[in-house]
């Protein structure tokens, strides 16, 4: 895949505007600088990479907008090396987004066709996630627990499986809420029994829902 001048010089402003947006985070800013975004875009769209929205890709659903991604990574305080449970790949950016912040990424998406396209497209790139097809709620218990979850789709509640494969210390960033506009909550793991939620305000996302979609 190519990256032109003009696709790194686009992505110099997007940075500028996430900066100005309130994004502090040093090496997420650095990432997303690096990151190819128009890879991930649905072919008709590429001329709008750059641009701080959200814009549809196959499915029905969406690549989620720039500033989301940053704000959801950095509120996910990463280290490099921790183990992070993604819900929702979709276009498989922020996957690569949280790779390249050195994350071991586990990602579950639920339809077979997203799924499908996101695991070659990665893989060939060198983003070395593990992808599943599967349903978000239900986590995944056989690599648990994590170090982090980020959850990129709009979760009606905070499902219990997911609590239960955080680690005690971890962190997890969901947006919660059934209508049209979700509040971003960040979930951290006191200890085994105890969690304390920090609300961050509203954001938009195409909704969780339950069972796989072939
Ligand atoms: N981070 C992605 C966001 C894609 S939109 C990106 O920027 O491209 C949210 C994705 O969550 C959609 O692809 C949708 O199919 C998926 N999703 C919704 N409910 C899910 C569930 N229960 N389990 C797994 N994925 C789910």
């Amino acid at each position: 895949m190519e990256d032109s001048k003009k696709h790194q010089g686009l992505r110099r402003q997007l940075i500028n505007t996430l900066r100005e947006k309130g994004i502090t985070s040093e090496p997420v800013l650095m990432t997303m600088l690096n990151t190819p975004r128009h890879w991930f875009m649905d072919q008709g769209l590429i001329n709008f990479s750059y641009e701080d929205q959200a814009y549809p890709i196959a499915a029905n659903q969406t690549i989620s907008q720039p500033y989301t991604v940053a704000f959801q990574s950095q509120l996910l305080e990463l280290i490099a090396g921790h183990k992070v449970l993604e819900i929702g790949t979709g276009s498989g950016y922020q996957t690569a987004v949280l790779c390249q912040l050195g994350a071991k990424v586990f990602s579950i998406e639920r339809h077979k066709s997203l799924f499908k396209n996101a695991k070659l497209f990665l893989n060939q790139n060198n983003y070395r996630a593990q992808l599943f097809f599967g349903d978000g709620f239900i986590g995944k218990k056989v690599f648990a627990p994590y170090d982090r979850i980020i959850v990129t789709c709009g979760a009606p509640f905070v499902p219990n499986d997911l609590k239960s494969q955080l680690k005690v210390g971890g962190r997890m960033v969901i947006p919660v809420g059934e209508g049209e506009v979700q509040q971003m909550k960040l979930i951290q793991r006191l200890n085994e029994d105890d969690f304390k939620e920090t609300n961050f305000g509203d954001f938009r996302f195409v909704p969780m829902l339950k069972n796989i979609n072939n």
